[in-house]
């Protein structure tokens, strides 16, 4: 359990049923920005990120099959596989992201009792009814029920994503407990004294946050799609399991959407692009950091290729300024950054000479100061990305000064300034980049070869073979014929 003065930080996490895409990422890109924006202040943190494995049905409903469930029936696996195989998916693409890994990542599947006790005590305290599809919250039990959706009460209940349930008295009440329909096992079952069943969703996350961060705690962060719904449910539910008139989390946060062409990501169709489908095209994972960091997290964002492309320029310039002053000191605080410029100013052959400051010095304090203001006006990145820009650019201040800044404005935005290899950013052509006259002369040249090898003309192979790698056209034969793709 935290101390009174570690900042405690819940992150609703993913949900391990399959790969998670650009769109989840945003969340927890944002969530590591707060992180890290706390430890430049020198407040510790301690960061509960939760491992959804089970109890989310189906289309954010209260009944029906488990995603994980559907998943290994897909994938011939069984859920435990499914919940392993995705969760090590996320944290490759959170190490990718250099996001700086959570205190502890509870699975739900390992809280189920907890949250049995939670409902029960719930239902000691009348706020529940029994039907036969589980045990449900009454929502009307709840006073200012949907207050962080700002939203009225006829307004939050039509925006609940409801089906019907068969004897639900209000559209917003939710499930505790998912019971078995009858003549139907599930694969992940518990005994419960509501039956066998599986808990509904919205209950790991208040029960594994309080067992991990304390009953009250500072900050709550999730994507705006949670304020409506998810959210309004963790907090009806803790406040009536506390019942002690305070607000269960001090402080609510919320990422708004990242847009797919402009679309949202929800109402896309086809497969939302990951973190790999990018590496793939030859983007590296800090150029989409960097695309992100450069909205603010309260604004909708607009993922496209031109955007990322952007980005992996920008980072590239961004590296070819940085590198000779490699390497960066080590700083994570303000006041690490504070303290390495005042003693750039106490310890300068020009300081004895002059009898003062170098120049610089307070050149770079200054831009301390503007970094400062940045991230402590709500994270303000976009901002901080445009104080780096200005102070690489000014004369005044010193090689010195120029590599604390710098190192600070890393801690903040965490995009591996201080060891990131820029050539790591050339992005390699992928047959995507390619025109249709230069797409028919490879095709072209690769159908000559199959033509020269079947007549076993070999010095006519091999000279085929010279011009596509002049070409960097890589030629796999596979039993569907020879398969190409570029260097
Ligand atoms: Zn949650």
């Amino acid at each position: 359990m935290p101390s009174a003065d570690v900042v405690g930080l819940y992150s609703c996490g993913p949900t391990v049923y399959y790969f998670p895409h650009l769109g989840n990422m945003r969340a927890y890109v944002f969530a590591d920005t707060l992180r890290r924006a706390l430890r430049w202040k020198g407040i510790p943190v301690r960061h509960v990120v939760n491992i959804t494995d089970v109890g989310h049905a189906v289309a954010d409903s209260d009944t029906g099959e488990d995603k994980l469930e559907v998943a290994a029936a897909r994938e011939r696996r069984s859920v435990e596989d499914i919940a392993d195989f995705y969760t090590r998916a996320f944290m490759t693409d959170m190490a990718a992201l250099n996001v700086l890994p959570a205190d502890r990542y509870p699975r739900a599947s390992e809280y189920v009792q907890q949250m049995i006790e939670f409902a029960t005590r719930l239902q000691e305290r009348g706020v529940t009814y029994q039907i036969p599809s589980g045990l449900y919250f009454d929502t009307t039990k709840s006073d200012g029920y949907g207050t962080l959706a700002l939203m009225d009460i006829a307004g939050q209940r039509e925006a609940a994503r409801v089906e019907q349930v068969e004897g639900r008295r209000h559209k917003s009440d939710f499930a505790l407990w998912r019971a078995e329909e009858p003549g139907v096992r599930r694969v992940m079952r518990w005994d419960s004294p509501w039956g066998y069943g599986a808990p509904g969703w919205h209950l790991e996350c208040s029960v594994m946050s309080m067992a991990l961060l304390g009953e009250h705690f500072d900050l709550h962060t999730g994507g705006i799609d949670h304020r409506e719904l998810h959210h309004v449910n963790e907090i009806a539910q803790s406040e009536a399991y506390l019942d002690d008139g305070d607000p269960w989390v001090r402080y609510w946060m919320h990422n708004e959407f990242l847009l797919l062409n402009n679309a949202k990501i929800a109402k896309s169709s086809g497969p939302v692009p990951r973190l790999d489908d990018l590496i793939e095209a030859g983007y590296h994972p800090m150029a989409y950091r960097l695309f992100l960091l450069g909205g603010h997290y309260r604004s909708q964002l607009d993922f496209t290729t031109a955007a990322v492309e952007g980005a992996q320029t920008g980072l590239r310039r961004l590296l070819a300024r940085i590198e000779p002053l490699r390497p960066l000191p080590l700083i994570e605080t303000y006041e690490q950054a504070r303290a390495a410029l005042t003693a750039i100013a106490d310890t300068t052959p020009g300081e004895a000479a002059a009898g003062g400051a170098e120049p610089g010095d307070k050149t770079a304090l200054d831009y301390l100061e503007l970094m400062d203001e940045a991230i402590s006006q709500d994270l303000a990145t976009p901002r901080l990305l445009a104080i780096v820009q200005e102070s690489l650019r000014d004369q005044e201040i010193t090689p010195a000064g120029l590599r604390v800044i710098v190192a600070a404005a890393d801690a903040l935005l965490g995009l591996r300034l201080n060891d990131l290899d820029p050539a790591a950013l050339d992005r390699r052509r992928s047959a995507a980049d390619l025109d249709t006259a230069e797409i028919e002369t490879i095709e072209r040249l690769i159908a000559d070869r199959t033509q020269a090898r079947k007549e076993k003309n070999w010095p006519r192979a091999d000279e085929i073979r010279a011009e596509l790698d002049r070409l960097d056209v890589q030629v796999t034969d596979t039993p569907a014929g020879p398969a190409w793709h570029l260097r």
